[in-house]
């Protein structure tokens, strides 16, 4: 497939091959794009950038409605290619596409929503007599960066809310799953003007850092790891920054919770995707007395899974996104089984596929609990009381989002109160998301909230007018 540059489709000498990781075959290939193409496509961004800001804000959501119709048609072509590229269970992907043409509409929705505000001067010296207001500008191209796991609703995550905000686009999907994201560029770019949205295909070293480090942008939204993530920081100068980076989630279970729902979420959360959600369920904290219950219960239900084919109705874990991701796994939980921990279902792989593992005798040093392992993967950590469990959930640089399951209002809004997250859900798994709430993490996790709302906020500046 090739990437998109000013409205042509361009293709390289050199390419990048696309892999199947459910059985390592070679499904397509994208151009090695350089810095030469990057460099390109932000100056069609940048000439394309005034013919957005000169259309109203009718006419912006207009298209945006018209690529909302379009996606939502292709929406089982593109589902098909993302289980392809990712291993991701197909039923997963069509569930990724309903959210994707959703959050496309909440753009075009948005786009009719920004609003500056009045300024009261005459609370100032000497502004009795002026009249302020702010009004929301764009910023005009913006970089846009995505991991692999949700390859397509994370690129309409910075897309959509930056086309609502009359901002051009540069966008670079991951290397490892950028086909389904490269057809979505193209949908769009059939309704958008030449140049607006550009999609180049590369190395993030090259093709991300020449993004990262180009004066003529304004603005890096980038959604990958916090290594990656820190190294833009360090590397973006003055441009506006939105970090959405990994997670560690904890789920706290309390004595007084209902245990089913509570082990029905754990498996959600831990096993979706084969454990690579930024918000998965990446740690459970159980409180002694109902550990024991809780505990053979879920070993029970993640026993039941079914592991295989991801394009199958009734698979439930597919593969890793390759076989290096799942020899990982298997290292982190070598580990850990070497420093004390049991291993009470799972602990196998084959070729990219891990099968769903839970352990325990966790110690909270361990790479495990501290580090963001991006499998299928359920440690379990047993505590006292919530007091303890606050503790151990905060003890992370991370703080993504944080789910707690208990019966009682006073431990509800303690826990809301203490943990260190972006979002705390109650009586529900870490691992939820509706795409328009604001969404982003706190300490090493992230830096400015998505959410369509929210982003199409982050992508304009305040001018403030005087009278
Ligand atoms: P990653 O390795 O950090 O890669 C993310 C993107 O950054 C890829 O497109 C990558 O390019 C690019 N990149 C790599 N080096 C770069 C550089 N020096 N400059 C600019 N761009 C560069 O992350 P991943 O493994 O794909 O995704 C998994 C991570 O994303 C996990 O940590 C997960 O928690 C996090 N995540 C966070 C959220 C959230 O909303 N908070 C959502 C989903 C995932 P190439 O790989 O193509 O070289």
């Amino acid at each position: 497939m090739e990437m998109l540059i000013n409205g042509n489709l361009v293709d390289k000498d050199e390419k990048i091959d696309v892999n199947n990781p459910a059985n390592s075959r070679v499904i397509d290939t994208v151009p090695q794009g350089s810095r030469e193409d990057v460099k390109n496509a932000i100056m069609a961004a940048n000439r394309s950038k005034k013919i957005l800001q000169e259309m109203s804000a009718r006419k912006i959501s207009r298209i945006l409605y018209d690529i909302y119709e379009d996606v939502l048609m292709s929406s089982d072509d593109l589902a098909e290619l993302i289980t392809l590229e990712t291993g991701k269970t197909i039923r997963d992907s069509r569930g990724e596409m309903k959210r994707s043409a959703l959050t496309i509409q909440l753009a075009a929705e948005e786009a009719k929503r920004i609003y500056g505000e009045t300024v009261p001067m005459d609370a100032g010296i000497g502004g009795r007599t002026a009249l302020g207001f702010t009004i929301k500008i764009p910023l005009g191209v913006v970089g846009a960066i995505t991991p692999f796991n949700y390859p397509v609703n994370l690129a309409i995550h910075k897309i959509a809310p930056a086309i609502a905000a009359k901002n051009a686009v540069v966008f670079k999907p991951s290397q490892k799953a950028p086909l389904a994201a490269l057809k979505l560029a193209q949908i769009m770019d059939s309704h958008l003007p030449n140049g607006v949205l550009n999609a180049v295909t590369g190395k993030g070293s090259v093709v991300g850092d020449e993004l990262v480090t180009n004066n003529l942008l304004d603005k890096i939204s980038f959604t990958g790891s916090i290594p990656t993530g820190v190294s833009i920081s360090k590397k973006a100068g003055m441009k506006k920054l939105t970090m959405e980076l990994g997670g560690n989630d904890p789920l706290i279970v309390l004595d007084d919770a209902n245990i089913e729902k509570a082990v029905a979420a754990a498996v959600k959360g831990a096993y979706m995707n084969a454990g690579q959600v930024c918000i998965g369920v990446k740690r459970i904290i159980l409180q002694e007395g109902i550990a024991d219950e809780f505990i053979d219960r879920f070993v029970e239900q993640t026993e039941k899974l079914k592991v295989g084919d991801p394009m199958s109705p009734e698979t439930d874990v597919g593969p890793l996104i390759d076989e290096e991701a799942a020899l990982k796994i298997e290292k982190t939980i070598e580990e850990a089984s070497n420093q004390g921990a049991t291993i009470l279902c799972g602990g196998k792989r084959k070729g990219a596929f891990y099968a769903p593992t839970v352990l325990e005798n966790i110690n909270s040093r361990m790479k495990i609990v501290q580090e963001e392992t991006f499998g299928p993967v359920a440690p379990l950590i047993t505590v006292k009381d919530l007091d303890e469990a606050i503790a151990v959930a905060n003890d992370t640089k991370y703080g993504l989002q944080a789910g707690l399951f208990t019966d009682s209002m006073k431990n509800a809004l303690k826990a809301i109160k203490l943990i260190e997250s972006g979002g705390v859900m109650i009586n529900r798994q870490p691992t939820f998301r509706t795409d328009n709430m604001p969404f982003g993490g706190f300490k090493m996790s992230g830096m400015g909230k998505e959410g369509v709302k929210y982003a199409v906020e982050d992508m304009t500046r305040t001018k403030l007018v005087v009278f």
